[in-house]
């Protein structure tokens, strides 16, 4: 009977693939099977001096940067990470985070983490949005690989302009905007997973980065769903 009705319910309200459109079959359920299986894949992340890494040379010290998947805004990856970010897909953030974890996990290289933490949204913007895109993928990837999430420790917070010193735990991301670790001594001498939906010229991870790496014996490494190359 209830595949019958599930049945039903597909003929009267078809569920369509977030990236080609076509209808998707009763075991599919955001992505069909086509679309999943011939999304870019990051090879190049299995190895650790990789080119994501090395968009970090210089800048933040990372112990290993990994990504899924390729971003390149003509293919299905800009798609799956509209509807992460903009439609509000909750089941398919937590599907993506997943396949992360999975794919953190067959890397080998992920073994000593302590903690994952997710980019901090603005509060005003999580509030609008409902939700930290980020968050989403981290949730995933905890329940893969049984690794716990920080959501409390580091702050998206408005830049106070009569402050004028950089100080210990802050970061500026932009002239309106910085990051503040709230509770630095939980994470003393852990090694932290940052963890971002995508990375581009990698400048929020850095900020972000910077003030986690201010906290005592701190290690850091890093990983997002795509990364531009
Ligand atoms: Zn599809």
């Amino acid at each position: 009977m209830k595949t019958l009705i599930a049945s039903l319910g597909q003929i009267l309200f078809p569920n369509l693939c977030v990236c080609c459109y076509e209808y998707l079959s009763q075991q599919e359920e955001s992505i069909c099977d086509l679309c999943l299986f011939t999304l870019p894949i990051f090879e190049l992340g299995y190895q650790k001096d990789n080119p994501l890494a090395r968009k970090f040379w210089g800048r933040l010290n990372v112990e290993i940067a990994f990504a899924h998947l390729v971003y390149k805004s003509t293919t299905n990856v800009k798609q799956l990470l509209n509807e992460l970010k903009y439609n509000g897909n909750i089941t398919l953030g937590i599907e993506m985070g997943k396949w992360l974890g999975d794919a953190l996990l067959k890397s080998k290289q992920f073994t000593k983490i302590d903690y994952i933490i997710p980019i901090p949204l603005h509060p005003t913007r999580q509030k609008f949005r409902g939700y930290n895109q980020s968050e989403l993928l981290g949730q995933g990837v905890s329940q893969v690989m049984n690794i716990p999430m920080l959501t409390d420790i580091v702050a998206r917070e408005r830049y106070n302009k009569t402050q004028t010193k950089k100080r210990r735990y802050e970061r500026y991301i932009n002239s309106q905007e910085l990051f503040r670790v709230r509770i630095p001594e939980q994470i003393e001498g852990k090694h932290i997973l940052l963890l971002d939906d995508v990375i581009t010229t990698g400048s929020t991870m850095e900020s972000c980065g910077e003030v986690l790496l201010d906290v005592n014996n701190l290690t850091l490494s890093l990983a997002s769903l795509a990364v531009a190359t």
